[in-house]
């Protein structure tokens, strides 16, 4: 893999909580425009790995960039700025707000930490308000919620919400988005559909981390396949290698 061509770098990471060391070393590079499928047992630490990307956590030791850029340190609203969006395992939407107001405030919690940051009080943050109204818009059209565009979030299927927190990271405009178990609880139909969004996505430039439980979904989306046991990588490589691979099948099957 050409140096230039990796967007997330992950080095030697370590994260340790008061006697548990739940990342012991863990290195992961995810090029840019590939899907990247991060998988193991109950407990592996993956989102743990999530939560220390994206700066919830700061690793006891080692080394998150992102873009060339050190992000590991950073307040979770800073990496964000960098362009780096997730999801959670449970969507997070606001029941009482519709659709469209759901997206906004997703998009707001981005633009304004750039507003404040660069253009208080000026034009230019009179044309980023009037861009995240649009980029709010434009993310509603991807996953292919316009028409429940003023429904409130409470009333939606959860298949719908999910595409609608989906929405939400979009309209930040990341660079990277990770999503933490995307198709858990979702319908065969609603899987079908979350795939070929993300492949969408993908074919559009870009860069997908996805934690899944779900193989059979993951391994058919993915480029590359990193799988965690007990806070370490034991496999990275492709999904054909993956379901052939001694350790893999042991972590998954063995005792
Ligand atoms: P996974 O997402 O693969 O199921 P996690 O990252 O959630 O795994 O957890 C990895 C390990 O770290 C587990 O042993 C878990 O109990 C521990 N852990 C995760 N978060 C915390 C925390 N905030 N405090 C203490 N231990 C934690």
């Amino acid at each position: 893999v050409a140096e230039g061509d990796v967007l997330l770098e992950v080095r030697d990471v370590v994260m340790n909580f008061s006697g548990v060391r739940a990342l012991d070393g863990v290195s992961i590079s995810v090029r840019k425009g590939s899907i990247h499928g991060l998988i193991g047992p109950n407990g592996s630490g993956k989102t743990t790995l999530l939560n220390v990307v994206s700066g919830v956590y700061k690793p006891t030791s080692g080394q998150v960039s992102f873009g060339g850029v050190r992000a590991d340190g950073r307040k979770p609203h800073q990496v964000a700025t960098l362009g780096i969006g997730r999801t959670f395992q449970h969507p997070l939407v606001f029941d009482e707000l519709t659709v469209r107001e759901n997206v906004v405030v997703g998009a707001e919690r981005l633009f304004r930490s750039r507003l404040v940051q660069l253009l208080f009080g000026t034009r230019a943050a009179v044309r980023e308000e009037r861009r995240m109204v649009r980029s709010a818009e434009a993310a509603i059209e991807r996953v292919g919620l316009e028409e429940l565009r003023e429904a409130l979030a409470g009333g939606l299927p959860f298949g719908r919400q999910r595409l609608l927190e989906l929405a939400r990271s979009l309209a930040g405009e990341p660079l990277l988005l990770m999503l933490d178990e995307p198709a858990a609880g979702l319908a065969e139909d609603d899987l079908v559909e979350l795939a070929s969004l993300l492949q969408t996505l993908r074919d559009g430039g870009m860069t997908v981390l996805l934690i899944e439980h779900h193989m059979d979904f993951l391994l058919r989306l993915v480029e590359t396949v990193t799988v965690l046991d007990q806070g370490e990588v034991i496999f990275d490589g492709t999904p054909a290698a993956a379901r052939s691979d001694e350790r893999v099948l042991e972590a998954y099957l063995g005792a």
